[in-house]
């Protein structure tokens, strides 16, 4: 039977035991609405309530601070929408990076075209943000700056604390999206000077469709996005998700009890995937910073093979990965993080992540080490980019690599 290895944690975790139990028994027993008044509803008060003191404390944070979101896309969607529109009076202009998840990127770019003015910060090729350019970017009609803490593609952790400060200084209100980096690294939204924060249970082993929002006390933050009952003090109308709220937190608990064993385990294995695979493969380049970065991330770029063919081949040998290339949805542009680090379109469609998670051992990273190198070998030999590869292979070409056509 072929060995299963799945190195896609950045995409979804396994939902951990103990958070499916709690959840079920908010399925299947206590299955009162939050906002009725008789025991069943009370039950079900009591575990949310419980759950938001768990998210707050991990976050260094009053409970009162968090809202529960259907997960990080609408927790990125709330905070940046809610500071716009709240502060009209005072200003139009929003920052952000070239690098953020499509879930502020577009949302961001949506107010662009409801009148506001949006600068859109480049990053150096590690994917990294400058302080001096965040402060270079700020005027006097600067009302939100919006950077996230750690990059979903390319694992890099942006300088949030100096942003944060930055931003306090100037009296500007700064979210940053903590999707990736919550449970994986600390988190304190004093530490970091942030004002909003959003999180994501699927990423930290609870459930799909649950997140969470913070938001600092008495920002200038109202919601915009929903109108319906008065849930979550007006902020987040709709019935709340109670098993989902249920699972966020157990995560949340889980993830804070293990955070430091499991950073160490996960960056044995990431720093002996970067190593090796770049030791033992020619051609290939470590993709984000080599060293702030986050614990269970490697990601690469393949020269001469394409993201997709490489997955592909790595899932018949029951390897799960990702690519940055965004072949897979129909598009042939490959990941907008990449090309924003100035890496070559015919490059950035040889990319690949592994993001490692709790489960996974030495011996799944031993066994991609040996099923990888060959399909790289064998791929390479059928590329079409193969002669030119001759070429650059020995010097005698230099950028005469055409870009191609994705054929996966
Ligand atoms: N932000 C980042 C950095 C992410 O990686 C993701 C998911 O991949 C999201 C936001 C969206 O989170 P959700 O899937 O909970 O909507």
């Amino acid at each position: 039977m072929t060995r299963r290895v799945y190195f896609d944690h950045s995409a979804t975790t396994p939902v951990h035991p103990a958070v499916v139990e709690e959840m079920c028994r908010f399925l299947r027993d206590n299955y009162g609405n939050p906002t009725s008044l008789h025991s069943f509803g009370r039950q079900a008060r009591k575990a949310v309530e419980e759950a938001r003191e768990k998210v707050a404390a991990a976050l260094g944070a009053d409970p009162r601070e968090i809202v529960f979101t259907s997960g990080g896309t609408e927790a990125d969607n709330m905070a940046i929408h809610g500071v716009a529109y709240t502060n009209l009076n005072r200003g139009n202009h929003i920052i952000t990076s070239a690098v953020e998840h499509h879930a502020v990127l577009n949302t961001v770019k949506a107010l662009g075209k409801q009148g506001f003015t949006i600068t859109i910060l480049p990053v150096d090729k590690y994917g990294m943000v400058s302080v001096e350019d965040v402060a270079a970017a700020i005027t006097d009609k600067t009302i939100l700056i919006t950077i996230m803490h750690a990059n979903n593609e390319v694992g890099t952790i942006m300088p949030i604390r100096e942003i944060g400060r930055l931003a306090r200084e100037k009296g500007i209100l700064f979210h940053t999206d903590a999707v990736q980096s919550f449970g994986k690294i600390p988190v304190n939204v004093d530490e970091l000077n942030v004002d909003l924060l959003s999180i994501s249970g699927h990423k930290i082993y609870g459930p799909k469709g649950i997140g969470a929002l913070y938001i600092r006390k008495g920002s200038r933050w109202r919601q915009t996005l929903f109108h319906g009952g008065a849930q979550e003090k007006l902020r987040r109308a709709g019935t709340e998700n109670t098993p989902g709220i249920v699972g966020l937190g157990k995560a949340t608990e889980l993830a804070m009890q293990n955070m430091e064993a499991e950073a160490a385990h996960l960056t044995r294995l990431r720093d002996k995937l970067i190593r090796e695979v770049t030791g033992r493969i020619s051609h290939v380049s470590l993709t984000g910073h080599p060293v702030h970065r986050l614990p269970n991330h490697a990601s690469f770029c393949f020269e001469f093979v394409e993201g997709e063919s490489m997955l592909l081949s790595l899932d018949m040998q029951g390897i799960a990965a990702s690519s940055g290339s965004a072949c897979t949805s129909g598009s042939l542009e490959p990941s907008h993080v990449l090309l924003a680090m100035g890496i070559p379109h015919e490059v950035a469609h040889g990319s690949i992540r592994l993001t490692l998670g709790r489960d996974n051992t030495e011996e799944d990273v031993d066994y991609f080490l040996e099923v990888m190198p060959p399909i790289v070998e064998r791929l390479r030999a059928m590329s079409p980019l193969d002669q030119e590869t001759e070429f650059a292979l020995s010097g005698q070409c230099n950028g005469c690599r055409v870009s191609h056509s994705c054929r996966a």
